[in-house]
């Protein structure tokens, strides 16, 4: 048939690749119907996508993504080893869909004890792919078209995207920053919420409210206080709680996670989430769970069942011996959750004084591994374009991997589109990393301070 038309067999191959390729293109140009759900209208951009990439097309030093660039502790690197490499051969298929057995039943203890509530690890406990798919489940399961969902802001940025894919509408509240005492650096916890401005946010279409305490990109550990509050609130107009405790374990000065399940009338209506990235500096494993009650946790189960279904087996293994290890050093110097926040505090001061010898305002985190900066004073370097529509920060971050080597992340990111300006002279680092990688960005930032103010 080649011979008949003529072609050799590389021609014919050479004319049925182009011709695919025209087809293709061919074939989108003439795609007429609308190929997006709608439901993803707005929602392309992702931050981490496009910052994570810039971060690695440069030479830099990299405080932006939240992740340590260390390992995690011996004693689950080891439980992965041993759960993938031992003879257990089930640990490398299928395991239960809501759980891995192990897992579920050290989580349901270990939180058990601590909330002082009976957990039942089979209806009450569900692990998830990160803390990112315990947050998906709560929206699809638990938010319809119409129903209203209370953000404070800063928050995690997915929040927005995953309350519009379930079809809610996202009502925002901002955690406004007073002013500082005399002498004093700004902290975290100078940002507080108006009660009675978050009083007005609920309404008869409030269906949850999402609470991030350690807050991500802030560090801000909310109070008892701050957490009755909004607990009240909850119980008064019936409506649930999504509480992201992912850095549940890193707060500072003696500061206490306070776990909003625990308050008078809250468990009934609370799904906690965590995450084992955070917990264990492992967050390429991907392991997460939430906990709650069973009348809530059934329609979780709905949805996991019918996206995920089950998780990766030997990394729930890794973590359940994990857990089952810091459940029995509890408070002890020796536990985990002990010394990481301990070494994390140390990373914190050393990067506050740093940002604070090139003269960015830090904003000291009561919790988390992350660090705000105030940008205010570096508008003569990178000059600010008010009619630019890409916010302020973003900019500057661009400019600073590029000339300076040092990757951030914006904080207008983490705000809605109508408090994206106000915040935009804000920055955000990460400071969970080793000495090198701090030394390095100290080096940078002592550089930079001498080419501004000279020797
Ligand atoms: N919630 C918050 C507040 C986070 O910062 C993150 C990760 N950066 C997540 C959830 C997602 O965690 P995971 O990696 O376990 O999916």
């Amino acid at each position: 048939m080649l011979r008949r038309a003529g072609l050799s067999l590389g021609q014919f191959l050479w004319r049925r690749k182009s011709s695919a390729e025209f087809s293709c293109s061919f074939g989108k140009a003439k795609m007429s119907r609308p190929v997006q759900a709608q439901k993803l209208e707005g929602l392309d951009k992702n931050v981490w996508v496009e910052f994570v990439k810039l971060a690695a097309t440069y030479p830099t030093v990299n405080l932006g993504q939240g992740f340590p660039d260390f390992s995690p502790p011996d004693f689950v690197k080891e439980a992965f080893v041993k759960a993938v490499s031992g003879e257990n051969a089930m640990l490398h298929q299928y395991t239960r869909v809501f759980g891995h057995p192990a897992l579920v039943t050290i989580l349901a203890r270990f939180f058990g004890k601590l909330l002082g509530q009976d957990i039942d690890s089979l209806t009450n406990v569900m692990v998830t792919v990160g803390a990112y798919e315990a947050l998906f489940c709560c929206f699809q399961a638990l938010v319809d078209s119409g129903d209203e969902v209370i953000i404070i802001e800063p928050y995690f940025d997915c929040y927005e995207p995953m309350v519009k894919m379930a079809g809610g509408t996202p009502v925002f509240i901002p955690l406004r920053p007073k002013t500082p005492a005399p002498g004093k650096l700004m902290s975290s916890g100078d940002w507080q919420l108006d009660p009675a401005e978050l009083a007005s946010k609920f309404t008869r279409r409030t269906k949850a409210i999402v609470l991030n305490s350690p807050n991500n990109p802030l560090g801000k550990v909310f109070s008892k206080k701050e957490m009755e509050l909004i607990a009240d609130l909850c119980v008064k107009h019936d409506v649930l709680c999504f509480s992201d405790e992912v850095y549940e374990w890193l707060v500072y000065d003696g500061k206490k996670h306070i776990r909003i399940a625990s308050l008078p009338g809250m468990w009934d209506r609370t799904i906690t989430i965590g995450s084992a990235g955070k917990t264990f500096s492992a967050t390429g494993w991907k392991v997460g769970w939430t906990f709650g009650p069973d009348h809530l946790l059934k329609h979780l189960r709905t949805v996991h069942q019918n996206c995920v279904y089950h998780c990766p087996t030997a990394a729930q293994e890794a973590v359940a011996q994990g857990f089952q290890r810091e459940f029995e050093r509890y408070g002890k110097p020796e536990s985990y959750f002990v010394q990481l926040p301990q070494e994390l505090q140390q990373k914190r001061d050393r990067l506050v004084q740093s940002l604070l010898a090139v003269g960015m305002k830090p904003i000291i985190p009561e919790g988390t591994y992350f660090l705000i900066a105030d940008l205010s004073d570096f508008k003569a370097e990178v000059p600010d374009l008010p009619d630019c529509e890409e916010p302020y920060d973003s900019r500057f971050i661009k400019w600073m991997i590029k000339n300076k080597g040092l990757a951030a992340i914006p904080v207008s990111a983490f705000y809605s589109t109508a408090q994206k300006r106000n915040f935009d002279h804000l920055i955000r680092f990460c400071f969970v990393k080793e000495e090198a990688t701090l030394k390095a960005a100290e080096d940078i930032l002592q550089q930079w301070k001498l080419k501004k103010t000279g020797p």
